[in-house]
């Protein structure tokens, strides 16, 4: 009861324009919705972002840059007093076999470890199917968005029998769906 709740998100094609291994400012783009969607949000729920980077594991843009980039947006939601409580990346690649890549769950079990989260009352935000995936192996709510490469993999999400809480096509919407069944 009155337990911390937390909002985990994918970054690019939630946040963010998915411009395909983006790493340079030039291609930063926020989505439509975003700003005003994380603002509903954050107050009843910590924030957090959980991004795959195998872009890091081949070599097209490096750790540092990978930061760089991310401190960027990091910056822009700060300017618009949003707090993201932590960035939790994965630099593999699939053939790495490691145990922080989406869908595995580690990231969420350091989030639910270190912030004392209630997961079960907690959402993952991702337009890709493994995003999903990734709530429900740790029982959180989910919201698969249609934007980013959402749209492209919405078929594979009925195919594999992955069933999202909710399918949105815009962040603000689904920020008002979480809040009106928080
Ligand atoms: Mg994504
Ligand atoms: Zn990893």
């Amino acid at each position: 009861m009155g337990k911390i709740k937390a909002i985990i998100l994918d970054r690019d094609g939630t946040l963010i324009e998915d411009k395909d291994y983006a790493y340079k400012i030039e291609d930063f783009e926020l989505l439509p919705g975003v700003i005003e969607g994380l603002k509903i949000l954050q107050k009843n729920f910590l924030l957090f972002i959980v991004t795959n980077q195998s872009g890091i594991g081949r070599g097209y843009y490096t750790d540092r840059e990978f930061h760089k980039f991310n401190d960027y947006l990091i910056g822009i939601l700060k300017e618009n007093q949003i707090r993201i409580e932590r960035t939790f990346y994965c630099p593999h690649v699939k053939e790495d076999n490691c145990e922080c890549k989406k869908p595995k769950i580690k990231f969420i079990r350091e989030i639910v470890d270190g912030w004392n989260v209630d997961i079960n009352n907690s959402w993952v935000i991702g337009d890709h199917p493994s995003d999903i995936l990734f709530g429900i192996n740790a029982r959180c709510n989910t919201v698969y968005m249609s934007t980013g490469h959402g749209e492209r993999h919405l078929n594979e999400l009925e195919v594999e029998g992955i069933t999202p809480t909710y399918i949105s096509n815009n962040f603000l919407k689904a920020a008002l769906e979480i809040v009106r069944v928080k």
